[in-house]
């Protein structure tokens, strides 16, 4: 772990810092007037900022910070029914002495008390150190970092790949590790930021509530996620692309879909319209806990999650929302044989709109790499017997035509640097893109393992051998817990699958379980 980022989880795990030197600095720099006439600051009894501070969504002249207010994170936030204002700061040395940028936000009810306060005129591919201020309470400081100008040629560009931390499973040990990767461009995070299940028992932790419907439910998990400090530190060390996937609002949704959508037989079905309002209040919560632009915001149960993200000419991100314009799993969400129209023409993983946009940014020459950030694996995982495939339904495998749309669009584009980062099947996968029956390589994927979710995990699994033989494009798959680094330069495109022994337990060392490097123009892993 780099100074820095001991500084940041130091500060992280004091909290809150009263009065000193940087009170009198705050208030000093305070211009007279400068208060909202109608909302004045409360006095707190105790910590507002327990959820700690996170910035993200960097472009090359600004990015978003983030906070809440929470002196009761568990109950609902804790705060007045009024609007609070709430100061920023920003400097460019970690000890903030010398501030470059400053304001006032406001904290609404409306909106949780959280504050999103989206930074323009910055300064490209630097880092930032800023801090919240409410009444006379100060933040913990973060770090965040601008992207390279749009023209620059980046020499190299680090980036982390996570996802899937189901609290009840472990402790956030990768977290710590992803504070401690030094210096990186962002970090993206897949999803499943919070599962919304009730506790189930006999676990290293508990979730605070039964199964989360209502806002003030959403707002509490993410409280209670939020308040771990090795998420903390590493939201506060480094600026992320948020995308969800299905648990920040229900296991396996799709589209107006919830996982109660006819399928099952043990439970009814829940018809849309009341899904919808599901949706609603969480995508509310995920807005109101993530770092994101107003762009994002949510309108009723619909969002626009996906957007582009570019680093110099060097990378180009595109994040992508693989749920909300879903058509239904043909299959259900399980592990199964193809069903009766799996493989129909009209099954979408995005909508029409995503879809196109897409489209037009899979060609080359609009940057080095292109990354694909997204959700569920597009590799093929066949886990049957030969002649019998079984896919696991939730993913690209069960929405072929869909699958065989981006390829054979990647492939009449000429496109060979695309790369893929997913998640969602706790455990790390990587492989090579194919069309439908095979050919040529079309792109590489690297699937991130979980932070927590499926416990300690294991080396390999008892059909790992089989699995592996009868998919020879994959060349790579572990059961530990853990993240992926993305090292980025114009010649190689490098993954190193970093991984923890165990998160029953706190405190486990970082150890590296494998690395490969992908060459331009060529799809397909190289072992390092
Ligand atoms: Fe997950
Ligand atoms: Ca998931």
């Amino acid at each position: 772990m780099d100074s820095i980022a001991r500084h940041i989880l130091d500060l992280s795990r004091r909290g809150l810092l009263r009065g000193g030197l940087g009170m009198a600095a705050l208030a000093a720099l305070q211009p007279a007037g400068a208060r909202h006439a109608l909302a004045q600051p409360p006095r707190f009894e105790r910590d507002p900022f327990t959820l700690g501070v996170a910035s993200g969504d960097p472009w090359p002249e600004g990015v978003v910070l983030w906070t809440r207010l929470a002196p009761e994170p568990l109950a609902g936030g804790g705060m007045p029914r009024q609007a609070v204002p709430v100061r920023w700061q920003l400097s460019e040395e970690p000890e903030m002495r010398r501030v470059v940028r400053e304001g006032e936000a406001l904290a609404y009810p409306e909106f949780g008390h959280a504050v999103h306060v989206e930074l323009e005129g910055l300064r490209p591919g630097r880092f930032y150190w800023y801090r919240f201020q409410a009444g006379e309470a100060l933040s913990p400081i973060g770090r965040t970092r601008t992207a390279p100008a749009p023209g620059a040629a980046p020499a190299g560009l680090r980036f982390v790949n996570a996802g899937c931390q189901h609290y009840e499973h472990g402790h956030f040990t990768a977290w710590r590790h992803i504070a401690g990767e030094g210096e990186l461009d962002f970090v993206f995070h897949y999803g499943d930021f919070i599962y919304e299940y009730g506790p189930r028992g006999g676990q290293p932790r508990r979730h605070n509530s039964p199964e989360v419907y209502t806002l003030d439910d959403y707002r509490n998990r993410y409280a209670l996620y939020r308040m771990d400090p090795e998420l903390m530190a590493a939201q506060a060390a480094h600026p992320f692309l948020h995308s969800f996937d299905d648990h920040e609002v229900d296991n396996d949704w799709a589209g107006p879909f919830s996982e109660e959508d006819g399928s099952r037989p043990d439970r009814p079905a829940v018809p849309p319209e009341l899904f919808a309002l599901r949706k609603q209040a969480a995508f509310q919560a995920w807005y109101e806990h993530m770092p994101l632009r107003r762009a994002q915001l949510p309108r009723g149960p619909e969002i626009q999650a996906w957007r582009g993200f570019r680093f110099g000419g060097l990378l180009e991100v595109s994040v992508l929302d693989t749920r909300s314009g879903r058509t239904d799993q043909p299959c259900g969400g399980a592990t199964a044989a193809p069903c009766e129209g799996w493989a129909d023409p009209a099954a979408r993983m995005m909508d029409p709109a995503q879809e196109a946009w897409l489209m037009e940014r899979l060609r080359p020459g609009r940057a080095r790499w292109q990354v694909l950030a997204h959700q569920v694996p597009i590799l093929k995982r066949d886990f049957g017997a030969p002649g019998a495939p079984r896919y696991s339904m939730d993913k690209w495998d069960g929405y072929p035509a869909a699958r065989e749309r981006l390829l054979r669009h990647v492939e009449e584009s000429g496109l060979r640097d695309l790369i893929a980062v997913s998640g969602d099947v706790h455990a790390a996968w990587a492989g090579t893109l194919h069309r439908e029956g095979g050919g040529a390589a079309l792109g590489t994927e690297f699937t991130a393992t979980s932070i927590s979710s499926g416990g300690d995990g294991s080396e390999t699994m008892a059909n790992t051998p089989k699995v592996m033989a009868q998919n020879p494009h994959l060349g790579f798959f572990n059961n530990r817990r853990g993240y992926t680094l993305h090292e980025v330069a114009a010649d190689r495109f490098l993954a190193t699958y970093r991984a923890v022994a165990e998160v029953s337990h706190p405190g486990a060392a970082r150890e590296d379980r494998g690395a490969f490097v992908v060459e331009p123009g060529r799809p397909g892993l190289k072992a390092v």
